[in-house]
Order: structure tokens, then C-alpha cells, then sequence
């Protein structure tokens, strides 16, 4: 069995894995490059193997730098199977439209402004190449050994990350000898709300596995919720509004979770909630129709009330104009919108309408990729532009960092380190100097042998 490394190699996205073995070859995850400044291109350019020679995809969760690029590896010839979690399914049918959407958006954009003689933007896939992508997509439940090719099988176990994330266990008959290859995909710290933890992985011949955060150690989640419970007590005293760049899946949910644990202890009522993002709305609802992934304190909370994230003074914002209403409020609300780093979306607009105002409290709760406006604000800009015009920064400016869906350097080492024998490893989906550090760790602590796969580098289990 060898794999060859396409893309999360040396950088955290375009996740890309190619496995050869038993003369068939399985793609793990087909992921789009992000944050990075020649992304689109990169997202647009040939794959490095012809999409036709590929056998199975195999996808590890939904998140786009793991799948946002299946709609155009169907478009451009594969035709096998896509086997993934159930939840998983759910969660790229409404992801995938997103992405379709604003390719769509940004292409029309593009067209307004044709010089003569110019090309047309094409957008990279359509809704149509989505629903070809979705139509694919083979359900496998967590545990459960499935045989994809002849002598080739599949585990997936909850990688605890975001609802449907799964550790991708290969195993191959090859010549009379069983390789088992484990793909992490991306592995959730324990304790996540609503999620389980990372399920262990027994053994392996070979783990790939994620790095984001091989060098960084996060904040308890105990530190995080007084951070939190001390920002709305300001926000209380302020008079201001609240305004939380939000991430559409996993963190969304995260924080209506905490809200709803701690609507009293933070005065939560005296606000007034607003879920101003269409596809967070779309997967706050998904999350309801998956109650058998939570874990049991999440379980408890199902069973008392249906739809507990959906508070009382909560509202669903999902027209343009409903959003536009928010703009007239300028005290007690808290408003979630995407995207969660500044990029594009509804919370430009609400940046617009608050960054101004001393009383408002602006609350980043995810990693700010360097280049985004969220970055801009987090690094202390003391005027920002948006929309044509200069806008101050005046109001509070928080990072709420203990909110990560990623294990940190102490996870991912535990994690590893119940893996029987410690067997050789690739670090991957993490940048260099951070996944050295991993390294270090791992082979000081277990006696690894550790390999940092760069674009095209071949390894053999
Ligand atoms: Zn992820």
C-alpha cells in the first residue's frame, strides 16, 4: 500500500490523499486551498492525477478544505463512489451549495466589468455539478467495517471534530498480508461541547495525521466560559451591541450551546440574539436531525426540550432584508454572522454599523487567517475600510481562543500515543514550524518515526 500526499502537505488546507493499493487507487478527502492569495487559481488548476483513474473518495468530514473540490473531481471525470458519514452528507449538501453559490456570485461580479475583448469568469462548479457530487455519496456509520473495492475496507471512527467528522481506518489485503493505513482527517479536542470525544484507534501500520495546532497548547474550557460570562457583563454595563464573526459549522452551534447553559448566569435575556447567516441556520437545523452523535450531557439537554439552541429571544435571520432590520439596533443585540473571518458576508455589514460605537463589544471566537479583515481588526487597526468608506475602530475588540475544533500538541499526543506499538507517522494539515515541534514531541515522547510529507511525496506502508 503506498499513499501519495496532494495537498495539506506543509500548509492547513486543500486537504488531498492519494492511496494506491491491491491496483486500485482510493482519494481520502478532495479539499479546497484557502486564506492562501492564489487560492482560486490553485482551486482551479489540473488535478495532479487524472480524476478518471481514481476508484473510491473517501471523505474524512464537511468542512470545504476536505471536500470543496469533489463537485469539480466529478465534473472532470471521476465516476466511483464517495463514501462518508451520514452526517457528513448532510452537512456537504449544505456546504457545497454555499461554495456553488458564491462562485456563481463572484463570476456574475467579475462579468460586470468585462473589458472588451476579455474572457468571461466561468464559476469552478455549479449547483448542478453539486447535486452530481451529492448523488455519489455512500452513508457508512461510525464502527462499522465496510468493504469498498474487492479485499479493501473501511472504518470510520467520531473524530470528535464536527458533527460527522471521523478517523478514516484503511485496510487492504495485498499479496496475503492485511496494511492498515489511519487518516485522521481533522481530530477535535476532548470535551467539546455537544460533540463526543476522539474515538481511539486500536492500531495501524501507518497514521496520517493533522498538525493545525502541533506547537499550541489552548485554554481550558473553564477560563474560556468566564471570558465569555465577563464580555456580556461588559456588554450589559456598555449598552452597546455584541458582534461575533461567526464559523457557519461547529462553532455556531458551539456558542448557542453555552448560551443556552448560561442564559441566566450571563443576563442573556436582557439581549436580544440574532443568527444572521443562511447556512449557519441551515446546519443549526441539521444538528437536530443528528441527537444520536452527542454526546451524554448534549443527549440530556435533546431529551428535555426539542431544539435547544433555538432560545427564546433567538432570531433566525435568513432573508436580506430581515438582516437589514439589525442595522437599526444599536443596543443589547448579539449578532452572529458570517463569515467568520471578515472575508465577505452579513457581518461587514454589521462591522460597519458597530466598529464605530465605544459601547460595542466585536468577539472573534476562531483562528484569523493573516490578510483577512478579521486579522486586520485583531491585530489593532485603528480604522478599517469597508464598502468605500473609513471606518473607525472604536468599539472592544476580544479573541476568544479556547474555542478551537482542534485537539492542541498534548491532544494529538495522547491521541497518538493509545495507538498499539506507535507505529510511523505523517504529520499533516499543518504549517512548518508547528508540525516540527509535533514531531519532536512525538518521537521524544514514543519513539516515533515521524515524516513531513511535502506535495507529491510517496510513502509505503
Ligand atoms: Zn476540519
Amino acid at each position: 500500500m503506498d499513499i501519495v500526499f496532494h495537498g495539506a502537505a506543509g500548509e492547513v488546507t486543500g486537504s488531498c490523499h492519494l492511496v494506491e493499493v491491491a491496483g486500485k487507487r482510493v482519494l481520502l478527502d478532495c479539499g479546497m486551498v484557502q486564506g492562501d492569495r492564489q487560492a482560486d487559481e490553485r482551486n482551479a488548476a489540473d488535478f495532479p492525477f487524472d480524476p478518471k483513474t481514481i476508484d473510491v473518495l473517501v471523505l474524512s468530514h464537511a468542512h470545504i478544505d476536505h471536500t470543496g473540490r469533489v463537485p469539480l473531481l466529478v465534473k472532470r471525470g471521476f465516476a466511483g463512489p464517495i463514501f462518508t458519514h451520514p452526517a457528513t452528507i448532510d452537512l456537504a449538501t449544505i456546504m457545497l451549495a454555499d461554495c456553488a453559490n458564491i462562485a456563481m456570485i463572484d463570476a456574475e461580479h467579475d462579468n460586470r466589468h468585462l473589458r472588451p475583448g476579455q474572457k468571461p469568469s466561468v464559476p469552478l462548479y455549479t449547483q448542478d455539478d453539486v447535486d452530481a457530487a451529492t448523488k455519489r455519496m455512500r452513508p457508512i456509520e461510525y464502527g462499522a467495517s465496510t468493504e469498498i473495492l474487492p479485499g479493501v475496507r473501511v472504518t470510520l471512527r467520531d473524530a470528535g471534530h464536527i458533527l460527522g467528522s471521523a478517523t478514516v481506518e484503511i485496510d487492504a489485503d495485498e499479496n496475503g498480508v492485511t496494511r492498515k493505513l489511519v487518516f485522521t482527517g481533522d481530530l477535535g479536542p476532548n470535551n467539546t461541547p455537544i460533540l463526543c470525544d476522539p474515538a481511539p484507534v486500536p492500531a495501524a501500520d501507518l497514521v496520517v495525521m493533522e498538525s493545525t495546532y502541533g506547537d499550541r497548547l489552548h485554554k481550558s474550557r473553564e477560563d474560556t466560559i468566564a471570558e465569555l460570562a465577563a464580555i456580556f457583563a461588559a456588554a450589559h454595563k456598555d449598552g452597546g451591541n455584541v458582534v461575533i464573526p461567526a464559523f457557519a459549522v461547529g462553532r455556531t452551534q458551539e456558542l448557542l450551546y453555552f448560551f443556552a447553559g448560561h442564559f441566566d448566569a450571563w443576563n442573556l435575556g436582557a439581549f436580544k440574539l440574532f443568527l444572521d447567516s443562511p447556512m449557519a441556520i441551515r446546519v443549526t437545523a441539521a444538528y437536530d436531525r443528528h441527537e444520536n452523535l452527542f454526546d451524554a450531557e448534549a443527549k440530556k439537554l435533546w431529551a428535555t426540550r426539542p431544539q435547544p439552541l433555538q432560545l427564546p429571544n433567538l432570531t433566525l435571520t435568513a432573508d436580506g432584508e430581515a438582516s437589514r432590520r439589525i442595522n437599526d439596533i444599536h443596543d443589547h443585540a448579539v449578532i452572529m454572522a458570517g463569515s467568520g473571518m471578515c472575508t465577505g458576508g452579513r457581518i461587514r455589514h454589521h462591522l460597519r454599523h458597530n466598529l464605530a460605537n465605544p459601547a460595542a463589544h466585536i468577539v472573534f471566537v476562531g483562528y484569523q487567517a493573516s490578510g483577512t479583515l478579521g486579522r486586520i481588526i485583531v491585530e489593532g487597526a485603528k480604522h478599517v475600510r469597508l464598502f468605500g468608506d473609513d471606518i473607525p475602530v472604536r468599539a472592544h475588540v476580544h479573541t476568544v481562543g479556547g474555542l478551537s475544533a482542534h485537539a492542541d500538541k498534548d491532544g494529538l499526543s495522547a491521541w497518538y500515543g493509545r495507538i498499539a506499538g506507535h507505529p510511523p507517522v505523517c504529520l499533516v494539515h499543518g504549517e512548518d514550524p508547528g508540525r516540527s515541534k509535533l514531531a519532536v514531541e512525538l518521537k521524544g515522547k514514543w519513539g516515533s518515526k515521524v515524516t513531513l510529507p511535502m506535495p507529491g511525496t510517496r510513502v509505503t506502508v
